[in-house]
């Protein structure tokens, strides 16, 4: 199932390798839109929700990359629902910037980002989109917070959920792909832009409160995350 309940009113929508996630309210939110050709996933997880596709209002995205908006432009088109992003990866998803390449000051980017860099998906320019900066609060689901953490790229956000004890919705800003319930401040290496910044929004989203921890990629931490989060930083700091 690719579905899961992590909470309620949030559910993980697994694609493979990547998450994205429902938040539901009033409405129903997607927080990042996965790979692309997998509008079928989102609804099926809407059903799983008890809701409808039409209930889709809001696509709060992390940052630019296909994997996180892929199916972006199918949500829209499907429901009209307004996306999100902040201003500096914005020009990105509406193609009026190129992505930048992978990062070669590592290895991995060095040897291996050319090839990745040529197995990405080409997605279309989606110019509708709203842009969201750190601290705004989107009167979404109660009301979820913009934590800009820059450095996976220079746009990131992460969106914070202060229901339930609080939920934090990190996109790559940190990730759980060990399934060890401890995160990393480092996710998908050859493609973060700017791996001192990354660090630094790893320290920042430490310091929020949360129980629960959502990555674009690996596995839901449930209970205590923010814990999770700062033995990682001190782990980080050896
Ligand atoms: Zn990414
Ligand atoms: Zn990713």
């Amino acid at each position: 199932m690719a579905t899961e309940q992590v909470l309620p009113g949030v559910y993980k929508i697994g694609m493979g390798y990547v998450n994205a996630f429902l938040l539901v309210g009033d409405d129903v939110a997607v927080v990042d839109s996965g790979l692309p050709n997998h509008l079928n996933v989102i609804t099926e997880a809407i059903a799983v929700a008890g809701r409808k596709l039409e209930d889709l209002k809001h696509a709060l995205l992390t940052h630019h990359h296909a994997d996180h908006t892929g199916s972006l432009s199918a949500v829209m088109v499907a429901t009209g629902a307004q996306a999100y992003i902040h201003p500096l990866d914005a020009p990105i998803v509406r193609g009026e910037k190129a992505a930048p390449g992978p990062n070669t000051t590592i290895m991995a980017g060095r040897l291996l980002g050319p090839i990745m860099q040529r197995l990405t998906p080409k997605l279309a320019p989606i110019t509708e989109l709203q842009t969201v900066n750190d601290g705004e609060r989107l009167d979404i689901a109660g009301g979820v917070t913009v934590v800009h953490t820059p450095g996976h790229t220079a746009g990131h956000v992460a969106y914070l959920w202060p229901e339930q004890g609080g939920v934090l919705f990190a996109g790559d800003a940190a990730g759980n792909v060990f399934g060890l319930g401890a995160p990393t401040g480092m996710v998908g290496g050859m493609f973060t832009e700017d791996i001192p910044a990354a660090r630094e929004s790893f320290r920042r989203l430490a310091e929020l409160e949360f129980s629960t921890a959502c990555f674009g990629h690996g596995g839901v931490i449930k209970g205590k995350a923010h814990a999770a989060f700062r033995r990682a930083l001190e782990r980080l700091a050896k």
